[in-house]
């Protein structure tokens, strides 16, 4: 866990990709980067909340929804944004690391069969 925020500090904020564009490379870490919008709404009565990101997620301004004071909320992911939502729409930058993710996974395997092998070794002793 701590491991992992370490690595959120470090990370590249991808502040050379353009907005004006769904996706692309990152010039400066090479990452394939999708722009996103989201809009945070009420649970409750589904009107539109402002919100912010904070470490990383996606959370409302106030605590409680200014229509019916319900504390519950959802993120909905836009496909365009729009001139009406702008004011209330969050701007993210979403790594798309498919290739990262599988060779973790392999690399876990990997892990696991070595432990297995380790206990096999310890079993025969
Ligand atoms: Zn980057
Ligand atoms: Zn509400």
């Amino acid at each position: 866990m701590l491991f992992d925020f370490l690595l959120k500090k470090h990370e590249c904020q991808h502040n050379n990709v353009p907005i004006d564009v769904d996706e692309a490379y990152c010039p400066d870490c090479g990452a394939y980067v999708q722009n996103k919008w989201f809009l945070v709404r009420c649970s409750c009565c589904n009107i539109k909340r402002s919100a912010h990101t904070k470490y990383n997620e996606i959370v409302p301004d106030t605590k409680f929804c200014p229509n019916c004071g319900s504390t519950e909320f959802y993120v909905e992911e836009l496909e365009k944004v729009n001139f009406i939502d702008v004011h209330y729409a969050i701007f993210k930058k979403i790594v798309i690391s498919q290739e990262k993710l599988t060779t973790r996974q392999i690399w876990i395997e990997q892990e696991e069969s070595l432990i297995e092998e380790k206990r096999l070794i310890e079993s025969r002793k």
